[in-house]
């Protein structure tokens, strides 16, 4: 196995967010001399608080087992642990989907104290690492490129709220409300979130959050909800040809690393930072690892997607329901979304026959041969004209903003491209 980084030699990372810093923690923890680069000014800025979703259903290891056995502390941020979520069928029907164990975890990305940003910060600096904010290096002077998203495949917008109501999650499978995806609300201890994700580029993704806050309003009639700020980004999910090239190792979204059908890239972005750090330490080979370990879970996801894009509210209730009858059967729900999530020879032969079709070349990827799935154009039934009830929360919300409340993420701008969107994140 060639050593990219030769011991001895100082190792440059680029992006300190979870794949960099966990990359960063297991070489600094070996000893190793690590300076992780970041153009923004801190761990987390690019997320402004909004709360993610640790799955802990695509594989038969629980993450948390899996983050201490690659020497991640757990316990250095928030995670709120839960065992049941609300499933919203298309027909706004709602059942509830449980296990015994746990489920997923909710964490909070961001700046503040409590975030797993800022948890892997604090651990890389504990173990010695040199972390570098706003500040730009060149992808040929760094060993591992961890700077999330380049392109865009889907956003998420959300707006995040004051609430007296009693911690819940809610997952909701609706086309109208969120195109070819879903939104959930999640509420941590006081504070909410409301949350739209869209597969299928629109203008004015605000139209689609609020009619999804008008629905939670109306069915959730207890939320009291106090409009803090509203929150987002984009993903970018590639298949490549080499996950190594050059010497540089492209870890989590930088590398494509991403569950295609929903986006928990979380977990694949952590897994592949450490995979990278072992292979510079001589202690495993990126390129095969990933192809055994991570890619047959972003194959099938890829093959979900194209299933997803195919469908509409009649194939998402059908989903829920023979989700809640597998639940019945087994007295737990965590089973079904787990196959969903699972490798198996279908969705193998899916992807193959598929992904020459879905997927779009990247010319600007240093010839690693990356193929991206495009913002897929919106369809006929994405036009409608908003409710009375979703046009009084956008004055809310406009009001709020007045009031000096923060936007982080601009959709309408960032599909122009990709400058305008970090100046709108970072503004
Ligand atoms: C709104 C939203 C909700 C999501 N919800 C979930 C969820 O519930 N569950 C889940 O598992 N996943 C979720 N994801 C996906 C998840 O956030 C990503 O998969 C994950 O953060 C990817 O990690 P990363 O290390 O690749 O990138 P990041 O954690 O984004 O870190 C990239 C870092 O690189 C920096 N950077 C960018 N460009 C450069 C540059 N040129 N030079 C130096 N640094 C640079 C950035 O500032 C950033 O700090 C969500 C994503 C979004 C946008």
């Amino acid at each position: 196995m060639a050593d990219a980084a030769p011991s001895g030699k100082p190792i440059h990372i680029m992006g300190a967010g979870l794949s960099g810093l966990a990359a960063a923690i297991v070489l600094a923890k070996a000893g190793r001399e690590v300076h992780v680069h970041d153009i923004r000014d801190d761990s987390g800025a690019r997320f402004d608080g909004d709360f993610q979703a640790l799955e802990n259903w695509s594989m038969d290891a629980d993450f948390f087992d899996q983050l201490e056995a690659w020497g991640l502390d757990a316990s250095t941020f928030k995670a709120t642990t839960f065992d049941t979520v609300d499933l919203i069928h298309p027909d706004d029907v709602i059942t509830q989907a449980y296990t015994d164990g746990a489920a997923y975890r909710i964490v909070e990305r961001g700046t503040s104290e409590h975030t797993i940003d800022q948890g892997f910060k604090r651990q890389a600096i504990e173990a010695g690492a040199h972390l570098h904010y706003k500040s730009r290096m060149k992808e040929e002077d760094c060993t591992i490129i961890a700077c999330g998203p380049k392109g865009t495949s889907a956003v998420a917008y959300g707006e995040i709220f004051h609430t007296d109501h009693p911690n819940h999650i809610a997952f909701q499978l609706n086309d109208k409300l969120a195109p070819g995806s879903y939104s959930y609300l999640i509420i941590i201890d006081g504070v909410g979130l409301i949350c739209t994700c869209l597969w299928r580029k629109q203008r004015k993704s605000d139209r689609f959050l609020n009619e999804t806050i008008a629905w939670y309003e109306t069915h959730y009639p207890n939320l009291n909800r106090q409009p803090i700020k509203r929150v987002g980004g984009k993903g970018d999910f590639t298949i490549n040809r080499r996950y190594k090239q050059d010497g540089r190792y492209y870890v989590g979204e930088s590398g494509g690393l991403q569950d295609f059908m929903w986006g928990f890239g979380m977990r694949m972005a952590v897994w592949s930072g450490v995979l990278a750090a072992r292979d510079i330490l001589g202690q495993a080979d990126y390129e095969q690892e990933v192809r055994i370990k991570l890619m047959p879970y972003v194959r099938t996801s890829v093959a979900n997607r194209w299933l997803m894009n195919r469908v509409g509210d009649r194939t998402y209730k059908w989903m829920c329901k023979s989700w809640m009858r597998d639940q019945k059967r087994r007295d737990d729900g965590l089973i079904w979304i787990g196959k969903l999530f699972r490798p198996t020879l279908l969705k193998r032969l899916l992807y193959r026959m598929v992904s020459p079709f879905m997927l779009v070349n990247d010319p600007k990827a240093l010839g690693r041969g990356v193929r991206r799935l495009p913002f897929r154009a919106a369809l006929k039934r994405d036009v409608w004209e908003p409710s009375p009830s979703a046009v009084s929360i956008g004055q809310q919300w406009e009001a709020v903003r007045r009031g000096g409340a923060h936007v982080s993420f601009a959709n309408d701008k960032e599909n122009d491209g990709e400058e305008q969107e970090i100046s709108a994140i970072s503004s």
